[in-house]
């Protein structure tokens, strides 16, 4: 199954008649419901569109339970003895830095706690990173949390404030999600705060997919989200293989099946265990699967894979933070938001690997132009897509 055929015939998929596609669209429209329950009863919350389709998803009181159950069990507690001295967390601070003007997951998880737990509203909070950078650092200070939450993005943009002396403020954590973070950022962000980074990997689809171990591993909530990494007839691929997109079902929530659901993302599925002794499989998130760009002359445009791209930017280790939007068919930006003579030099060497990998492709010529301090086109959910294709892609 895949998002476009659910979502067009959305009142035979779910599995109780209150839930109505025009309904649930109109709920979804107000910011002042964000967090609360659709007819009493269920929790909604929105997708901003991977393959140009809006999702929404639905879940009931059992499916967040089993939510709930998988983050406060799964997810690594460097400081355990923290954990016992406050094990609601009451005295702890967490900010959730992201889109907070929609209904979007993390921020419908965030809002429902505090909905639910009052006495959690000090200690939990979602702070919209869409303002004023001067503004942000403000909120943060004044919060002072112990735990950041967000996109791998983000993290990057605020360690930059942070060693620049524009942020007061000391995590000891950083929780990120929602983005790839590759080796690079999570040394930049690590370093600038002096804190554990803790990666995890879920979607709208299934929000808690996999948490990072103390060996910095992914492991996959096996017990309620099985992936099937398959080839583009979604036929199996030989196990450790990423195949070409990923087949996820769903087995918390039972009001809006998920079975078998084209995910979009390529993952491979480790065939060792982890030495952490945990038994859940290690996986391995490699992006997304269909973007492609088309570039080239009239004489025929040539299909070059995203993901191609990103890795061959990547290769600058020192460039942490890139996007690399395609503007024309013979003409890419290469931006980033951070700045600096290191970084100036980055984006130098960074364009020379693109040009001359593009030259290999026999693509003709390929303007290739680079900005920094350029702030990152995000979603409407917030996230940053590192590769845009003209014209231009909605986002995740
Ligand atoms: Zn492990």
């Amino acid at each position: 199954m895949n998002k476009a055929y659910l979502m067009a015939n959305f009142n035979d998929w779910v599995c109780d008649p209150r839930l109505e596609i025009a309904a649930v669209r109109q709920f979804v429209t107000d910011p002042s419901l964000i967090g609360s329950t659709f007819r009493g009863k269920f929790l909604v919350w929105e997708s901003s569109g991977s393959q140009g389709i809006p999702g929404v998803f639905v879940q009931d009181d059992a499916a967040m339970a089993i939510y709930d159950a998988l983050e406060a069990t799964r997810r690594r507690v460097p400081n355990p003895a923290l954990r016992m001295l406050d094990p609601w967390g009451v005295f702890d601070r967490i900010a959730f830095i992201g889109a907070t003007n929609g209904h979007f997951a993390s921020t419908v998880s965030i809002e429902r706690l505090r909905r639910l737990n009052p006495f959690l509203s000090s200690a939990l909070r979602s702070i919209s990173f869409l303002q004023p950078p001067p503004a942000l650092a403000q909120e943060l200070a004044r919060f002072n949390p112990r735990v950041i939450a967000t996109y791998p993005s983000v993290a990057v943009m605020l360690a930059e404030k942070k060693a620049q002396g524009k942020l007061d403020i000391s995590p000891q954590e950083i929780w990120t999600g929602g983005e790839t973070l590759t080796g690079a950022m999570r040394t930049v962000i690590s370093q600038a705060f002096h804190a554990e980074v803790i990666n995890s990997y879920g979607a709208s689809e299934f929000m808690s997919l996999a948490f990072e171990c103390a060996h910095q591993r992914l492991h996959l909530n096996s017990d309620w989200a099985i992936l099937e990494p398959v080839d583009e007839m979604n036929r199996p691929v030989p196990i450790g293989q990423a195949g070409c997109t990923t087949l996820l079902t769903n087995l918390a929530n039972h009001i809006q099946p998920i079975i078998r659901y084209d995910l979009g993302d390529r993952v491979s599925i480790a065939s060792m265990p982890c030495e952490c002794g945990s038994v859940l499989p290690v996986i391995e998130v490699q992006g997304r699967s269909g973007d492609v760009l088309f570039l080239g002359d009239r004489s025929g445009r040539t299909p070059v894979s995203a993901l191609a791209l990103s890795t061959v930017v990547e290769t600058i280790e020192e460039l942490v933070d890139f996007q690399l939007i395609q503007t024309s068919s013979n003409e890419l930006e290469l931006n980033t938001e951070l700045g600096g003579p290191l970084v100036n030099e980055a984006l130098r060497r960074a364009k020379s690997v693109l040009e001359s990998y593009l030259k290999s492709q026999n693509l003709g010529r390929i303007r290739v132009c680079c900005h920094a301090e350029r702030p990152s086109a995000r979603g409407r959910n917030g996230k940053v897509n590192r590769i845009i294709a003209w014209p231009r892609n909605s986002h995740r």
